[in-house]
């Protein structure tokens, strides 16, 4: 019987499938169709992470996080001296590997900077399992004392129940809550004090459910440490003034008290339109942060924190540690060393900052240009640029 013409074809075709299947199997063949390949072939630029900071084990199963950790410290890059921060819950495991997928995707995978989980519970073995497996670098996990969490004993109960009640009242987000004001407390004035964290120099911030859209090819901590700054970031905003009525007025007791504490050229001018007499509620959005611990752990800093602590207003009224690290940046630093990072393409509901133009191509960006809060009407980032 006859095979008809097509049917030569089609066994062609599977053929050559077969073929190709069987050659992907062999190792010489795998390399050069490698995704690392992709990887420019006159290696990196400064500041980017060499070929060698490209995973390469092989053969003998899987390498162990301390496998790897050694290649990241062998391949000769210059590293900041620096760890991702992540203030989190059990509950909030799902949420924050949806963040640190992205992390490790854009960044880290290469980067390979080490994490410090902290709560005010113990964390479970599976937070634990579940996050360390997300990355080859190393997680540390800690808990908080229970001085740097809980509402403390002098505040007036009877006061602050009150004061959530009002707010409950003026419908005011978080207003009822008192974990929420712990956590504001604590991410103002205690967590750089962590014992986890005593040994270094920088932090970012990651918070669950965030996005990061872009790839970066640079090292952030580098551009901190290379360019003396102290507090990054990528979106800001107007605070609700319902949860800082009179933030500005113990604001203004203290800069009376410590003059000294300012230096010249700080930005002021971000926080306020009239030389400091009233604030314009502008701040950092501090869900994301690149920022320098010995800032926070500075004299100033720490003066300032006491000195809003005695105040009573994060219990009293609902003070957050956005307005509070912003304006402790602000005022304790010169302007420059408050960095915008418009290449980092980030989301945290309901904002996103999306690079634009070659930014958005250099990083393979995927948000959508046309979604950027930087100068919408809400955001503060205009008054961060004209200041300069
Ligand atoms: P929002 O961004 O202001 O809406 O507040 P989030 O709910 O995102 O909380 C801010 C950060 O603090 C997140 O990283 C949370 O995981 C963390 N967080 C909030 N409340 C608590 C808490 O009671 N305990 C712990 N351990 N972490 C908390
Ligand atoms: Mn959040």
């Amino acid at each position: 019987m006859m095979i008809p013409r097509w049917r030569y074809i089609g066994i062609a075709a599977g053929f050559v499938f077969l073929l190709h299947l069987l050659a992907s199997i062999h190792p010489t063949y795998r390399a050069t169709t490698s995704p690392f390949n992709l990887l420019p072939s006159g290696g990196w630029k400064s500041g980017q992470p060499p070929d060698s900071a490209v995973p390469k084990w092989g053969g003998e199963g899987l390498p162990s996080a301390d496998d790897l950790r050694d290649d990241a410290a062998l391949d000769g890059r210059r590293r900041a001296n620096a760890v991702f921060v992540v203030l989190a819950r059990n509950s909030d495991l799902w949420p924050f590997l949806d963040s640190m997928r992205q992390m490790e995707d854009r960044f880290n995978h290469w980067a390979k900077y080490d994490y410090v989980f902290l709560n005010d519970d113990d964390f479970s073995d599976e937070f634990k399992r579940y996050t360390q497996s997300m990355t080859k670098a190393k997680c540390h996990y800690g808990k908080i004392e229970p001085d740097h969490w809980h509402q403390p004993e002098w505040i007036d109960e009877e006061k602050a129940t009150k004061a959530r009640e009002e707010m409950i009242r003026k419908k005011v987000i978080y207003g009822h809550s008192v974990p929420y004001r712990n956590m504001c407390r604590f991410n103002s004035g205690f967590f750089y004090r962590h014992p986890l964290l005593a040994d270094y120099d920088y932090y970012w911030r990651i918070e669950p459910s965030v996005k990061f859209f872009c790839d970066l090819n640079y090292d952030p901590f580098l551009v901190m440490k290379d360019e003396q700054k102290v507090y990054g970031f990528t979106l800001s905003l107007y605070e609700y003034i319902e949860t800082i009525p009179t933030l500005w007025d113990a604001v203004k007791e203290f800069i009376q008290e410590h003059p000294d504490y300012l230096p010249e050229g700080n930005a002021m001018q971000f926080l306020s339109d009239d030389g400091g007499e009233t604030y314009n509620k502008c701040h950092f959005w501090s869900n994301f942060e690149i920022g320098d611990l010995n800032f926070w752990r500075s004299e100033p800093y720490t003066e300032f924190f006491d000195y809003l602590d005695k105040k009573g207003g994060f219990y009293y009224e609902r003070w957050g540690d956005a307005p509070v690290h912003s304006i402790g940046a602000a005022l304790f630093a010169k302007k420059e060393q408050i960095h915008w990072f418009e290449d980092i393409g980030y989301r945290h509901e309901p904002f996103q900052h999306c690079p634009q133009g070659e930014a958005h191509t250099r990083g393979n960006c995927w948000c959508d240009q046309g979604n950027n809060f930087d100068f919408e009407w809400y955001s503060c980032t205009k008054r961060y640029v004209d200041m300069f």
